[in-house]
């Protein structure tokens, strides 16, 4: 899934599903409710952006993800997205999770920022025990002391995920690394570990990002990424 971090405008939106679609990434994820730390940046689009995401859909032809931060708002995203992203600050938002396990609609479930797997793992629970099997974990980083990328890469919870979960598991490098160089090598190893999918930032011109742009990749580096993951994947007997 190749992702810039908010849908902007028309013209940056189409701009990066033509680079996420040419790459070879299926999936488009574009935020038009953004859940931020402070109230004073910028928070989306909101149905505007759920609108050109829909466009996007249609012109491109590749699913599309976005975000939901409210339950009351469950219904209106529903309309446009074929999967739903919970951000980490939401993962125990239980109001929300119960509405969307209504839905049956695929969601993507972060890692909350300072969550154990297990709290991560029955926060899905909620969304699973209203009947939608849908979920797909996000595994993104956590808070730790170490502050030379902006969150700590969790590796180790992927076997852990695997071993105590039936559930697909994807891997957000771009928010553990903070900055786009530290973003392959994350990439990589992550997929060397057995990761179902991956969650990249990429932005048409990262330096014009209205948010994350210091993470995003370029398109040519994101290009250049998805040939290198290619033999990795193969190594281990799966393919991009
Ligand atoms: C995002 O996916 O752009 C985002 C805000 O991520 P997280 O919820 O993991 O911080
Ligand atoms: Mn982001």
């Amino acid at each position: 899934m190749g992702a810039p971090h908010a849908v902007e405008s028309e013209e940056q939106l189409m701009a990066a599903a033509s680079v996420i679609k040419k790459a070879g990434a299926c999936i488009l994820r574009g935020g038009a409710f953004k859940p931020r730390t402070s109230p004073f940046s910028f928070q989306g689009l909101e149905e505007a952006g759920l609108e050109l995401l829909a466009q996007a859909r249609e012109r491109f032809g590749i699913p599309v993800v976005t975000e939901v931060v409210d339950s009351h708002e469950v219904g209106l995203v529903l309309k446009y997205a074929d999967i739903l992203q919970v951000g980490a600050r939401n993962m125990q938002n239980f109001a929300l999770l119960t509405e969307i396990g209504k839905s049956k609609h695929p969601v993507i479930l972060k890692r909350g920022l300072s969550a154990t797997v297990t709290e991560w793992l029955t926060a899905a629970d909620y969304i699973l025990a209203e009947g939608n099997n849908q979920v797909i974990l996000c595994e993104r980083g956590i808070r730790t002391f170490e502050d030379s990328t902006r969150f700590s890469l969790d590796v180790g919870s992927i076997p852990v995920v695997k071993k105590f979960s039936h559930l697909p598991l994807i891997v957000d490098p771009s928010h553990a690394a903070g900055h786009y160089s530290l973003v392959p090598a994350m990439a990589k190893a992550v997929v060397a570990a057995g990761v179902d999918g991956l969650l990249i930032e990429v932005h048409p011109n990262p330096k014009k990002a209205l948010v994350d742009g210091l993470q995003s990749l370029s398109p040519s580096d994101f290009a250049r990424l998805m040939e290198e993951l290619s033999p990795i994947a193969k190594s281990i007997g799966r393919y991009i």
